[in-house]
């Protein structure tokens, strides 16, 4: 086992986790147990909080720009180990290397953006709000906060909001996700080498005993959650019921409108890596290509064809296009919702089940697989598959295409591939999305902007990475003086 039994990282101390509940982790490629993790007691989560919450007096009086020199060492010592942190996430993961590095790559980027710390904290005043008064509006840290992450970017989801939270002078404590947790305790190795003081960062591995623990706990001022949706509601109404802070990135189902003027050779590569990139288990993942008009025919045809031609096995392997899904149970739903839409009367133009990739008998592959003449009311076209299935659902025109997507629960992200002004301005101002991409797979907000959702793919008000998070990671006060 190449990770062992993981373990907890608690006031700047590796602990063995004392639960009698273990899970085993598997490499996704060849189906070994690799790690197990603990799902650790209420009452190691306990010891976090209050290792966090101990640390955090010393923390916050700790000047922003020292602090943020601890950001510039986080970096510096992410950069060296970069390759080692990547190919660590691809063997929990299943995702090819290049995946994995452009997630280790974003996970840095909101390192370098809390770097600017000194200024990003800085408040605003005014003078003479009344004869010899001024006000001014400082912003403060609050506490402990936590996030609670999803497997499918393992690395890089609780940097959308730890530097964040402990460059305003917070400390944290990172749940990782049960089925991918060895990213977590990687990053960790190289936050301990940062030697920040002990406390100030925190890991605690488990499932919902843990989630829950921290949610009720009296301490604990917030939470960041990214997730399914069913798990994202039930987060952001518990933190809410116990007073906390939450901000709950959920599900999604996002489409991809391809209009007739769409340069087509762009479009179809922009769609191939949206909807197989990551193996389709992307929040961002295109899933629903909505053809409009006269593009529906060719676009389908040169779909299915490059499609077929993405090579499948080991994410590590040189020359790899696509890993395989994250776990067997994933794998199970994903054949599931194929079963599912050929009962539900769509054609599959591509069929990825039964992919075979020699040498990894045990793997959960399966290869890109098209539905065609998807309606939108089926189960294929309104649930989140989570995996690389694509429906394309021919439309007759772009008002078609927007109703369409407005009746998806989900608003995470939407593309449209189009070289008209006016389609991209109606598609930008009408659509109630949080993520939009103009000629663009994946609109992916880079650090410096909101990771943003709506309807059932957000609840909350502020979002991860950005000037969001650190509204989210501050209290703000409001000082009125009478000088004289
Ligand atoms: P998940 O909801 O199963 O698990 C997410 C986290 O919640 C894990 O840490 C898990 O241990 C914990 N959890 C699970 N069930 C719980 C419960 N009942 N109570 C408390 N905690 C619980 O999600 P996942 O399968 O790990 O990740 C995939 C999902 O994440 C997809 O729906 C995807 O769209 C979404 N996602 C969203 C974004 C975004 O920014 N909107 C980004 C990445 C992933």
């Amino acid at each position: 086992m190449e990770y062992g039994k993981l373990k907890n990282y608690i006031g700047g101390d590796w602990v063995a986790s004392q639960s009698s509940e273990i899970q085993d982790v598997h490499n996704p490629a060849t189906g070994e147990v690799i790690a197990q993790v603990p799902l650790s007691t209420v009452e190691e989560v306990n010891q976090a909080v209050t290792a966090a919450k101990e640390a955090f007096q010393e923390w916050r009086e700790t000047p922003p720009l020292v602090r943020a020199r601890y950001m510039f060492r986080l970096k510096e010592l992410m950069e060296e180990n970069f390759e080692d942190v990547a190919r660590t996430s691809v063997k929990e993961h299943g995702k090819i290397l290049d995946e994995s590095r452009g997630e280790v790559r974003r996970a840095i980027e909101n390192v370098e953006m809390a770097t600017g710390i000194p200024f990003l904290m800085m408040g605003y005043n005014a003078e003479d709000i009344a004869l010899g008064i001024d006000e001014e509006c400082v912003l403060q840290p609050v506490g402990v906060f936590c996030c609670v992450a999803p497997f499918n970017f393992p690395t890089m989801v609780p940097f959308w909001f730890m530097p964040y939270a402990i460059a305003c002078g917070n400390t944290y404590i990172v749940k990782p996700s049960d089925l991918c947790p060895i990213s977590q305790n990687r990053a960790f190795e190289i936050l301990d080498e940062v030697d920040f003081p002990p406390g100030v960062v925190n890991l605690v591995n488990g499932a919902k005993g843990v989630v829950d623990a921290l949610l009720i706990h009296p301490d604990v001022a917030g939470v960041s959650f990214v997730g399914s949706t069913p798990v994202g509601k039930y987060i952001y109404a518990t933190a809410a019921a116990n007073g906390k802070r939450a901000q709950c990135q959920a599900g999604a189902k996002n489409c991809l409108v391809v209009m007739p003027d769409a340069v087509l050779d762009r479009t179809l590569a922009a769609i191939l890596t949206s909807a197989f990139g990551n193996t389709g288990q992307r929040c961002l993942s295109g899933a629903l290509v909505l053809a409009v008009g006269e593009v529906y025919e060719p676009l389908k045809a040169r779909l299915a064809e490059a499609a077929s031609q993405i090579k499948i096995g080991d994410g590590l392997d040189e020359g790899v296009q696509m890993g395989p899904v994250v776990s067997r149970k994933s794998l199970d739903r994903i054949l599931g919702y194929i079963e599912k839409g050929l009962e539900e009367g769509a054609e599959l133009i591509l069929d990825g089940r039964g992919v075979q990739v020699e040498g990894y008998p045990n793997g959960y592959f399966i290869g890109s697989t098209i539905f065609d003449k998807v309606k939108p009311d089926m189960a294929i076209a309104q649930d989140e598959i989570f995996g690389p299935v694509l429906g394309i659902i021919p439309v007759a025109d772009f008002e078609e295409a927007l109703s369409i997507i407005e009746d998806i629960p989900y608003g995470n992200a939407a593309s449209l591939f189009t070289a008209s002004g006016k389609w991209a301005r109606e598609f930008k101002y009408r659509l109630r999305c949080g993520n939009l991409g103009i000629n663009i797979g994946i609109a992916a907000p880079i650090a410096t902007f909101p990771f943003a959702g709506m309807k059932d793919s957000f609840f909350g008000d502020l979002h991860g990475q950005g000037r969001d998070a650190i509204q989210f990671f501050t209290d703000r006060k409001v000082v009125i003086t009478r000088w004289f």
